[in-house]
Formats: C-alpha cells, structure tokens, sequence
C-alpha cells in the first residue's frame, strides 16, 4: 500500500492550527491585582484557575513549536520523517496528529 501524504492538506491543517495557537496564546492571562475575593476559598479557586491557565498555556507554546516544525519540513521536503529514527511516519499517524514528529513506534518506545 503505497504511503502518500497530501502536502498541501498537512499544510492548511498545520497552518490553521498555529494560526489558533497563536490568537489562543495572544490573549493575556488574567493576572493577580484585582483582589476583590469574598473568601480564602475563593481566592484558592482563582489561583487554581491560572495555574491551570499557565499551564495550558506552556501546553500551546510547546504544540505551537511542533507545529512550527512540521510547516518548516514541509519547506524543506523533509515532512513525514521521524526525526528519531528517519523512517517515515505512517501518513495515518500524519494525518490523524499532523504535527507529530516521530514515527509510532519512537513515540512508543522513547530511547535516550
Ligand atoms: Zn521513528
């Protein structure tokens, strides 16, 4: 079974995902300074919130970066190669994660 990937599609796909990645990352986050809590428990919530919001947002910076990624192999010619290993990655595993950056099997199996 021959293994195409659709460039052009991974492409739309990867740009329309950084382009809300970065209009989701663009919005600041509600900082500390409006003390206004009715109670302690209030005040815990609202941190847990932007704890949350933080790391949500390392969450979209790191996806952001493979996303980058991917759109600059796709430049390259080189999309669709494992960086781990250098086989190519399986085009359903492409299209289902079009930013991923290994193969299946290196995903699985992390060696460092
Ligand atoms: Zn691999």
């Amino acid at each position: 079974m021959p293994d195409t990937i659709d460039f052009a599609e991974a492409r739309r796909t990867l740009e329309t995902e950084a382009a809300n990645l970065r209009a989701s990352l663009g919005v600041p986050i509600e900082g500390p300074g409006q003390m206004t809590y009715g109670s302690q428990a209030a005040a815990a919530t609202h941190v847990f919130e932007q704890q949350r919001d933080l790391a949500l947002r390392d969450h979209e910076r790191a996806q952001l970066a493979l996303v980058e990624d991917a759109l600059a192999q796709i430049e390259a010619g080189t999309y669709g190669t494992c960086s781990t290993c250098g086989r190519a990655i399986a085009s359903e595993r492409l299209l289902a994660i079009p930013w991923a950056a290994t193969c299946i099997e290196c995903a699985r199996n992390p060696t460092r």
